[in-house]
Formats: C-alpha cells, sequence, structure tokens
C-alpha cells in the first residue's frame, strides 16, 4: 500500500505553521482515541492513529518536514518510520499522547526516575505513673529500626546474583497509563517503584535489602505530660523506600490510675475520709500532696461530707500551663463499723441526747424533711 502524503493525513496545507501541525494533530489523536472506536472500528482507528502519529512526529520536526519537502517519504530517515510503525503498537500511542499533554499533566508525568516514599510512622505506647508525669522523666523505650543486611549489603540480591533492570517500566519505576481519555502516570506494578527487579532474593532478608532489629531510644517526657497526649520522635519510625525519608515515631503516653489522687486538666482531687467525732467537733487533718510532702487542713466544727477544701498550686503543671492548678481535698465522713457494747451503747445515749435537740443537730435531715412536706401538700 502506497504512503499517504504527511500533509494529508493531518488533512493541513503544505505551508501549514508548526501549531496547525500540533493542533491537527491533537484533533485526530482524540478522533482515533481507541476508548472511543470500539469493535470493528478500533482496528481501523489503531491504523490511523499510527499514520496521524507518523505524520506528526516528521512533520513537526523542522528538519525532518524540510527533507520531506524535498524528497517526499525517501527523504525522511527510515528508522524513524520504524518507530512509529506496528512493532510499537500501543505503547507508542501513550508516549505520543503523553507529548502532547505534556503541558496538562505535567505534574501527574513528573520527573523521569525512581519513586521515592515516606516510610510509615510507628507508634508505642507508653504507660507511666501520675507522680512520673508530674515531675516528667527520662525513659528508654525499646524500638524496632532497620539494619542494611550483611548478607546482600543491602541490594536485597543472593550473593552471587544481581540486581536486574525492571523490564516493565525500564527503570523508571512509573508506567504510562490510558485512563479513559487520558494517559497518566503511575507506580511500577511490577517492581513496585524501585525500577528494579530481583530475580533471586536474599535469603536473610528475603530482597528488602535491610533486616529488622531493635534499638533504644531516650525520650524525655516533658513535666505536665497528661494522659493521651503524644509525643513526636522525628526519623525513627519506618525507613523510607527507594531513597525516602523516614516516617516518625510516636509515643502515646498512658497515665496509670493513682491509688490516691485523681487529674482532671491541671487540677488534682483526692477524697479525705475523716471520723464522725473530727467532723463533729473539728480539728486537723493531713493530708499527702503529689510532689510526696503532706499538708494540713484545718476541718472546721459540723463539717459535712462533700465540703472541699481547695489547697492553691498544689495541683500539678501542665505542659504549657505557666502555673500549676490546684488541689481539691473532698472531705468523707466516716460512719464508724465493727462497734464494741460499749461504743453502742454511748451512742444511743447520744442518740436519745440529739432527740431531744430535734433536728437542729441534722442540718440536712431538718431541710430534707422540710422539702419533703412542702412536695406532699
Ligand atoms: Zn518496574
Ligand atoms: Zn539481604
Amino acid at each position: 500500500m502506497a504512503k499517504r502524503d504527511y500533509y494529508d493525513v493531518l488533512g493541513v496545507p503544505r505551508n501549514a505553521s508548526d501549531d496547525d501541525i500540533k493542533k491537527a494533530y491533537r484533533k485526530l489523536a482524540m478522533k482515533y482515541h481507541p476508548d472511543r472506536n470500539q469493535g470493528e472500528a478500533a482496528k481501523t482507528a489503531e491504523e490511523k492513529f499510527k499514520e496521524v502519529k507518523e505524520a506528526y512526529e516528521i512533520l513537526s520536526d523542522p528538519d525532518k518536514r524540510a527533507a520531506y519537502d524535498r524528497y517526499g517519504h525517501a527523504g525522511v530517515d527510515p528508522t524513524m518510520r520504524a518507530s512509529a510503525g506496528a512493532s510499537d503498537g500501543f505503547a507508542g500511542f501513550t508516549e505520543a499522547f503523553g507529548d502532547i499533554f505534556g503541558d496538562l499533566f505535567g505534574a501527574a508525568r513528573g520527573g523521569r526516575g525512581r519513586q521515592v516514599y515516606r516510610g510509615a510512622d510507628l507508634s508505642y505506647t507508653l504507660e507511666i505513673t501520675l507522680e512520673e508525669a508530674a515531675r516528667g522523666k527520662e525513659a528508654q523505650i525499646r524500638v524496632p529500626s532497620w539494619d542494611t543486611c550483611d548478607t546482600c549489603g543491602g541490594s536485597g540480591a543472593k550473593p552471587g546474583t544481581s540486581v536486574k533492570t525492571c523490564p516493565t517500566c525500564h527503570g523508571h519505576g512509573v508506567v504510562q497509563i490510558r485512563q479513559g481519555f487520558f494517559s497518566v502516570q503511575q507506580t511500577c506494578p511490577h517492581c513496585r517503584g524501585s525500577g528494579k527487579i530481583i530475580p533471586e532474593p536474599c535469603p536473610t532478608c528475603h530482597g528488602e535489602g535491610r533486616v529488622k532489629r531493635h534499638k533504644t531510644l531516650e525520650i524525655k517526657i516533658p513535666a505536665g505530660i497528661d494522659d493521651g497526649m503524644r509525643i513526636r520522635s522525628s526519623g525513627n519510625g519506618e525507613p523510607g523506600r527507594n531513597g525516602g525519608p523516614p516516617g516518625d515515631l510516636y509515643i502515646e503516653i498512658r497515665v496509670r490510675r493513682h491509688d490516691i489522687f485523681e487529674r482532671d486538666g491541671d487540677d488534682l482531687h483526692v477524697q479525705v475520709p475523716v471520723s464522725i467525732t473530727t467532723a463533729a467537733l473539728g480539728g486537723e487533718v493531713e493530708i499527702p500532696t503529689l510532689d510526696g510532702q503532706k499538708a494540713v487542713i484545718e476541718i472546721p466544727e459540723g463539717t459535712q461530707t462533700g465540703k472541699t477544701f481547695r489547697l492553691r498550686g498544689r495541683g500539678i503543671k501542665g505542659v504549657r500551663s505557666s502555673y500549676p492548678g490546684d488541689l481539691y481535698a473532698h472531705i468523707v465522713v466516716e460512719t464508724p463499723v465493727k462497734l464494741t457494747e460499749h461504743q453502742r451503747r454511748l451512742l444511743r445515749e447520744l442518740d436519745e441526747s440529739f432527740r431531744k435537740g430535734g433536728t437542729r443537730h441534722s442540718p440536712h435531715e431538718k431541710s430534707w424533711f422540710e422539702k419533703a412536706r412542702d412536695f406532699f401538700s
């Protein structure tokens, strides 16, 4: 079959500008796109596209166009025709298509080269006591780390064998994939972006080129840290792939429940049991503070359960706080248990004495009865 004239193929005059040639090619490339031509038409479209591509390759190159203008098909380098020939199939199509839409998809095409990946972040849970959280501490934690494999020296190939260039992407790490109308760049599925394949993986690292070990990290836990906060240890996550940066390690703090103190932000709360006599007569009660010292609170006569005393500044100074919080002491009056006969008798006598005084010795009871009476009337 005789070759058609390149200008006829593109449907442009012989004096067409470079821009006109590019526009004509783009229009025809869309028209003969395989996604738009199904069944029998697709076969014809493929042939048409190859023809259009060949014409464009010649006419878009000033030197080749000049040669073609002077000598016709015979004047054009035959290797150029070969590259546009049937052997290329549709791999040639995507490349040519990429060229013309390259500016549209500059970002997606990216640089020619291996894809690099940042390593995954790792997380580690560290349990500490409330005292440690308040004071801060230096903690040593054992975390996974990765070393270059000694067996293969990091190549991932079994000793005596070598790493090969990936035949799918020719070492680029990426392939052009048609998605609907456009061609987009994707990580090579064969080599997963490394551009290399390992025919015989190293038996020690299974082709990873690195082996998992452990290392001890010194972590500084700031004073005032609270349950659920995270500390980032930069670069101590998993290593990246293909020379990508490592991920980070996140240390999540768990503060163990304390036997006495309960934390609420920067404040601390403590329940203080007080005997019935101290509560009734008044007195001093010693309470512990988180820093291991003691504080004394004055219990006034007639103190009830639930009464709260605030000790300013005896809480925790939070990580981002300027001042420490307060310590709240909540009074719990204890009902005496395991009484002797003598104690029972004394209490009954006391009770009789209280009854004579009416409800004035029981402030809660008095108001409670009043409220109940109002409710029922
Ligand atoms: Zn590949
Ligand atoms: Zn190895």
